[in-house]
């Protein structure tokens, strides 16, 4: 049996920061990823741009070395005063390159079957796959599925549904009305942006929503409209002249919102359709309904943005992300449960693993009771990143030990990538 220093359970935001600094401190590393890139909802869930989490984070050398990585590649752009503005397609090489740098190994398509514990600490994680051509020697055949398992010292959970914790029994702080609705990306092509731009320039006028700017010769943009706050948004009266024309339903007009993607100068990348009606992320059923409602949705904006925005004339879906986006789940109880209170206050901590002032950003399904609260500077301490229950098990991403409202604060990319790289310092600093 392979036995790893650290085996990172899901290689998407906060698990590709973990590997990359594990492997990076000389530690034997693997990820195990359910998909065949890593990523996550960068690239999986297409969640692009990764938004900035203020200006005294810490635990930022992933961050800056992705940043990096995706300029040589031609798949980043500075705008809004943003670097992480990546694209999602060169994002997945970039990763890739991260990931051989530090010596990371990967096992893509692979899915967890069961784990050891043993006095409290997980031994050994049975994984599942059709081919194992790596590991053919060590295949044992069990439930008529191709099975081998992998030792760990030290296993992070960075599935964000917190697979791993839920295999061992953990307990959970989740309640069951507590979601936020979900939202499947997606983007559109074949747009002319420079006429788009001239006339979105005129439209909005008083700029209340939009950012236009042409960096190296290409344009990059970001506009929205929502029903939620009482607000002028300049789109509004197309959004309605749409529902009227029952182009849209005025379900759709809940929350639209693009960006332009870098390296791909004829796209843009929707924050949308947020699915306010299916919003139960850990139910089956609700998640399957919220994607079919989801990809009909996107089949409208299509139409609308044909008919309404000059420069989408010739427009088409060419991508629909293949993860559903999730704002939060299954939350693990931690060491620490962190509260909104700690966050208000700016309660400093020991061994702080992210200082972010990123706002408390919690979507809701009910018209205007959406909520972006300003905060101060925050620290979230790395006890929030130890499961309670299971003495080797960490946890880095949204499943982190936190209450829904703060959670809500912690869950954007940057912090994900800081608690990766603050949960693999920690444990290097252990083994050292
Ligand atoms: C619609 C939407 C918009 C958002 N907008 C922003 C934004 O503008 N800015 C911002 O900063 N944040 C935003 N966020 C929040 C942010 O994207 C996520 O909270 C964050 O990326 C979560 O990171 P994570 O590492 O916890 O999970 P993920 O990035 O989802 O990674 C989880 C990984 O685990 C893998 N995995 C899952 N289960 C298993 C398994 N059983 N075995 C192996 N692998 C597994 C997945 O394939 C994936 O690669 C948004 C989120 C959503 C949903």
């Amino acid at each position: 049996m392979n036995k790893y220093d650290v085996v990172v359970v899901g290689g998407g935001t906060a698990g590709c920061a973990a590997a990359y600094t594990a492997g990076m401190a000389g530690l034997k590393t693997l990820i195990i990823e359910k998909n065949i890139h890593l990523g996550g909802t960068i690239t999986s869930g297409l969640v692009i741009p990764v938004m900035k989490s203020g200006n005294n984070q810490i635990n930022t050398e992933f961050r800056n070395a992705l940043i990096e990585e995706c300029r040589k590649l031609g798949g980043q752009t500075t705008f809004q005063d943003n670097p992480a503005w990546f694209n999602p397609e060169i994002t997945k090489i970039a990763l890739d390159n991260l990931m051989k740098r530090a010596h990371v190994e990967i096992f893509f398509d692979t899915n967890i079957l069961g784990i050891k514990i043993e006095n409290n600490m997980i031994k050994r994680i049975k994984i599942t796959k059709e081919i194992l051509s790596a590991y053919n020697d060590e295949i044992e055949m069990e439930t008529k599925k191709l099975s081998v398992s992998v030792g760990a010292r030290y296993v992070i959970d960075a599935t964000g549904n917190c697979v791993v914790g839920k295999i061992c029994n953990c307990n959970f702080l989740e309640k069951d009305h507590e979601f936020q609705p979900v939202t499947l990306r997606f983007m559109m092509a074949g747009i002319n942006l420079r006429k788009f731009s001239e006339w979105l320039k005129v439209y909005d006028k008083d700029r209340n929503v939009t950012v236009i700017q042409e960096i190296d010769g290409y344009i990059h943009l970001s506009t929205a409209y929502t029903w939620d706050k009482d607000k002028k948004w300049a789109l509004e009266p197309i959004f309605k002249d749409a529902v009227k024309q029952g182009v849209l339903k005025r379900y759709d007009t809940n929350y639209f919102q693009i960006f332009t993607v870098p390296g791909m100068p004829d796209t843009v990348a929707f924050n949308c359709p947020r699915i306010i009606d299916y919003n139960n992320s850990l139910e089956v059923k609700s998640i399957s309904k919220a994607l079919l409602l989801a990809r009909q949705n996107i089949y409208r904006y299509l139409q609308f943005c044909r008919k309404y925005f000059p420069g989408f004339e010739n427009a088409y879906i060419s991508n629909m992300a293949d993860m559903l986006g999730v704002r939060v789940s299954r939350r693990i109880k931690g060491k620490y449960v962190y509260t909104i209170d700690d966050l208000r206050s700016g309660k400093k901590f020991s061994h702080p693993v992210v200082i972010s002032d990123y706002p408390v950003d919690v979507h809701s399904n009910k018209k205007a009771e959406s909520r972006l609260e300003k905060v101060k500077d925050y620290q979230l301490p790395i006890e929030s990143l130890m499961s309670a229950d299971i003495d080797n098990l960490f946890v880095a991403g949204r499943c982190l030990s936190a209450d829904f409202l703060s959670q809500g604060a912690l869950r954007v990319q940057g912090s994900c990538f800081s608690m990766g790289e603050g949960v693999a310092k920690y444990i290097a600093s252990l083994l050292a």
